[in-house]
C-alpha cells in the first residue's frame, strides 16, 4: 500500500476565535511501500499531527488536502476507518500508558477482538501467543500476569504486541525508543527491522535520534513550522548541517565525523550507516575492503 499526502493542511481549534494554529501547511508527500521512512523535526513542527492522520486519528478536513493509503481514499466519506486501523498500526509515543486490562492476555487480544470480531476463541489464542513471543517475551510467563507487575520495558513490549497482533501492512510509530536505554533502543530497533522483513512492509516511524535515521530509513522527511522542508535519502537528509542546526537537529555520528575528515581531505563518501561509513574509510585508508 502506496501512502499518497496531498496538500494536507491541518490547524487545532479551527472553530475558536483565535483561528487556531497552523499545525500542518500543505504537506504533499509520497511514502512507497517496502519503505522505512524516518521523520524528524524540532518539537512543534507538525510530526505527530501528521503520523496521526494516516491512521484516521485526525480527520482530513473538506478542502484541506487528501490522503491515500492504498485502496483508502481517507478524504471520503465512506472510508472504512476500521478497515484502514487493521492494515495501518500506529504506536504512540510511551504506548505503555494506554495498557489498561486486568492481563497481558486480555490487553492484547483487544485490538484483535475489535478488529477481527469474526474470529475464534482459538485463533486469537495463537495469535495473542504470536505477537507476545515476537515482541521478545515469554507468552506462558506473562500471558496472566497484569500488565503493571511488568518492568517499564516490558509494558512497552506488550504496547507493541497490541499493534502487530493484527498484522499491519504499515507500522506508524511516533518516537517509540524515547525514554529507552541504549541497550532498550537498540533491541527496540532490532525488532522493528524483524518485524519489517515479516508482514509489516513499510514502517513510518518519528524520531530524535539522527543515528536511527542514519542508520534505518530508506528515505526521511524534515518537518518545520508545519511543513516539509527536505525529503530524501540520509545522505540528502543529512548533507546541509548548516540547516539542520538552525532547525536545532544535529548530524547523525557518521555524517559528523565523515564532514570533519573533510576537513583534513579525506572524503569517505558513505551512505552513512556505520558499516558502510567503516568500509569506505578502509578503502581510503587501507586501500582495500575490511
Ligand atoms: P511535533 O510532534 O513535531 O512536536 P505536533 O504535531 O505535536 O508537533 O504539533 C504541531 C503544532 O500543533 C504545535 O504548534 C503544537 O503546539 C500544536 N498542537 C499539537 N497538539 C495540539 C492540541 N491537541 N491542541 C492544540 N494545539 C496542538
Ligand atoms: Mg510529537
Amino acid at each position: 500500500m502506496r501512502i499518497e499526502v496531498k496538500d494536507l493542511t491541518y490547524s487545532y481549534e479551527q472553530s475558536s476565535k483565535k483561528g487556531g494554529q497552523v499545525a500542518l501547511d500543505k504537506v504533499s508527500i509520497t511514502i512507497e511501500e517496502g519503505e522505512f521512512f524516518g521523520i524528524i523535526g524540532q518539537t512543534g513542527s507538525g510530526k505527530s499531527t501528521f503520523v496521526q492522520h494516516l491512521n484516521g486519528l485526525i480527520k482530513v478536513e473538506k478542502d484541506r488536502g487528501s490522503i491515500k493509503i492504498g485502496e483508502f481514499d481517507l478524504t471520503d466519506k465512506k472510508c472504512d476507518f476500521k478497515a484502514l486501523r487493521k492494515k495501518v498500526g500506529m504506536v504512540f509515543q510511551y504506548p505503555e500508558h494506554q495498557l489498561f486490562a486486568e492481563t497481558v492476555f486480555e490487553d492484547v487480544a483487544f485490538g484483535l477482538k475489535n478488529f477481527a470480531p469474526e474470529m475464534s476463541e482459538r485463533e486469537i489464542e495463537e495469535r495473542v501467543e504470536q505477537a507476545i513471543t515476537l515482541v521478545g517475551l515469554d507468552y506462558s510467563k506473562v500471558k496472566e500476569k497484569s500488565p503493571f507487575e511488568l518492568s517499564g520495558g516490558q509494558k512497552r513490549r506488550v504496547a507493541i504486541a497490541g499493534v502487530i497482533v493484527t498484522k499491519p501492512e504499515i507500522l506508524v510509530l511516533d518516537e517509540p525508543v524515547a525514554g529507552l536505554d541504549p541497550a532498550g533502543k537498540k533491541d527496540f530497533l532490532a525488532l522493528l527491522k524483524k518485524l519489517h522483513k515479516m508482514f509489516v512492509k513499510t514502517v513510518v516511524l518519528v524520531s530524535h535520534d539522527m543515528n536511527v535515521i542514519s542508520e534505518h530509513c530508506s528515505r526521511a522527511a524534515i518537518f518545520s513550522a508545519g511543513k516539509i522542508l527536505t525529503v530524501g535519502t540520509p545522505k540528502d537528509i543529512f548533507a546541509n548541517e548548516d540547516e539542520l542546526i538552525s532547525l536545532g537537529l544535529s548530524l547523525p555520528t557518521t555524517a559528523f565525523i565523515e564532514k570533519r575528515l573533510s576537513h583534513s581531505g579525506i572524503n569517505p563518501k558513505s551512505n552513512l550507516t556505520v558499516s558502510d561509513f567503516i568500509d569506505k574509510l578502509c578503502e581510503e585508508f587501507v586501500g582495500g575492503k575490511r
